[in-house]
């Protein structure tokens, strides 16, 4: 759908420059996405692995990171394969609806209740980012942090057209539940795609 060179606005890479990959097409119809211009696959020209990856050579940072729409709706294995091969560290945001393709050096999990992550994923994730709407979300967040591994990150984010109604909260949940961190979507602060 889209390619830009931004910082990472979220979760433990904040902060961190990387060149970004939205992929078009998603299953999972999140009445509060932000994008929902990557559903529908099929208004997004596709474009070659190749072109993607001589596109990411020329920024300075050897990172990239996938993002969607749903990725995993496609094989990333020659992608990856290619970005290994010039350094490049291989970061991939899902929701887990799909199976994993690809190699990839950071996982973030982010598991959506209308399409439930597939359980491969709780043991493979580096990171848990969890969309806070509700109050009912928080519970949903715990669900998911019993299956990840003890070494996986977690996260709360508020979803940003509540962000005002579920910063306080969040902020109260993890002063009592300090296992958790918050995440923000910081790149909307800093004005960056
Ligand atoms: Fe949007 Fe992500 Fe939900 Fe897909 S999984 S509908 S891209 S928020």
């Amino acid at each position: 759908m889209e390619e830009f060179y931004s910082l990472q606005g979220e979760g433990f890479h904040t902060g961190e420059a990387a060149y970004f990959i939205r992929v078009g097409g998603c299953d999972v119809g999140c009445y509060f996405c932000d994008v929902k211009e990557s559903w529908n696959a099929s208004i997004h020209s596709p474009t070659h692995i190749d072109e993607i990856v001589r596109r990411a050579l020329q920024k300075p940072a050897r990172s990239v990171i996938v993002t969607g729409g749903e990725p995993m709706l496609y094989d990333f294995s020659y992608f990856c394969e290619q970005l290994h091969q010039l350094n490049f560290k291989t970061s991939l945001e899902t929701s887990g609806s799909q199976s994993l393709s690809g190699s990839w050096d950071w996982i973030c999990l982010s598991p959506k209740q209308n399409a439930p992550p597939l359980e491969t994923y709780f043991s493979i994730a580096n990171e848990l980012k969890v969309i806070i709407c509700d109050e009912t979300d928080i519970k949903w967040a715990e669900e998911n942090a019993k299956k990840v591994s003890p070494s996986c990150l977690i996260y709360l984010q508020p979803e940003w057209s509540n962000r005002r109604k579920m910063m306080p909260v969040i902020i109260d949940y993890i002063l009592k539940n300090p296992k958790w961190k918050i995440s923000l979507q910081s790149h909307k602060y800093m004005n960056i795609p």
